[in-house]
């Protein structure tokens, strides 16, 4: 996230003494800024931007391996193959974002996409994780071994389904006519909300509400910390757990279409 700051009623916290302090309570610790290398039964092997080696033994880990596509083939109506125009070497598909590598310092909101198409082909879009996005959104950093670690840009459930109503639309306008895209939704435009369980009981339970706005930060518009400290803010608390029971319990319920499911919000 670029080093995201929250405004916790009248004071701005950096998300490194928000994170670490939760840690700290839960008598959890914890480990930043590495790669991992090799996972056996047990045991992770890990590199740090420090360039070190280590091992970390375990008896459960949950690991999110580095965003990447599904490995898609694209074909012209030739027959050639146009994987490398339509994708990333990462395998995640290039839309209307600009892709110009530039230094850390020249990035701008603006090279984010906001209608989803894909260059040259008006029929084809990408949401969500699946498009590719044109930089980093922290400053770029690798190891003196040359391994680069970093955080992705996040794009999670909120802008992901923003992204898919937005290209939804474009296309039913599309089908009665339009030309071009109608709608438009760029990550440096919209603000996002999570929700992140730390603690399940009922009457105990607790859980950090965090919104980010732009999730996309824009130094241009809030010199600042790069994005409105009004709508960037973030909570701990009872209530926070209870909201995300209500949105676990209603998204299966949308997820099983039970009765009036459409009728629930998203
Ligand atoms: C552990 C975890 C916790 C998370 N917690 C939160 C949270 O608290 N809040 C939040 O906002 N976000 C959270 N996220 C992120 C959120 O889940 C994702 O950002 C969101 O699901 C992305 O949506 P998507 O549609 O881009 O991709 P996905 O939801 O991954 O959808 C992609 C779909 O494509 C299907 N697919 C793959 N390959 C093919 C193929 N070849 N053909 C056909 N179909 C295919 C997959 O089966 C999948 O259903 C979390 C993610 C993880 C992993």
């Amino acid at each position: 996230m670029g080093g995201v700051h929250i405004k916790r009623g009248v004071y701005i916290t950096n998300c490194k003494t928000f994170a670490e302090s939760l840690m700290v309570e839960r008598d959890i610790e914890w480990i930043t800024r590495a790669h991992v290398t090799k996972v056996e039964a047990g045991k992770i092997h890990y590199e740090t931007l420090d360039g070190t080696f280590h091992e970390l033994e375990f008896d459960f880990s949950m690991l999110i391996p580095p965003f990447a596509g599904v490995g898609l083939k694209g074909y012209d109506k030739a027959g050639a193959d146009i994987t490398s125009q339509m994708f990333a070497p990462n395998g995640l598909m290039r839309v209307d974002a600009d892709y110009m590598p530039r230094p850390y310092l020249e990035w701008s909101a603006n090279d984010w996409p906001k209608t989803y198409q894909t260059p040259g082909y008006r029929n084809i879009f990408s949401v969500g994780i699946a498009f590719a996005p044109p930089h980093l959104i922290s400053r770029p950093m690798q190891s003196p071994n040359g391994t680069p670690i970093n955080p992705a840009p996040p794009r999670t459930g909120m802008p992901s389904a923003a992204m898919a109503k937005t290209v939804a639309m474009s296309l039913r306008d599309m089908l009665n006519g339009a030309e071009k895209p109608t709608h438009t939704a760029s990550m440096a435009e919209m603000g996002a909300a999570c929700v992140a369980s730390t603690g399940s009981h009922l009457l105990r339970g607790t859980a950090v509400t965090m919104t980010v706005f732009p999730v996309v930060p824009d130094f241009q518009k809030y010199p600042e910390y790069g994005r409105d400290m009004e709508l960037t803010f973030g909570e701990i608390g009872l209530a926070g757990h209870w909201m995300k029971s209500l949105l676990h319990y209603t998204f299966i319920y949308q997820a099983k279409m039970r009765p009036g499911w459409s009728l629930l919000p998203d």
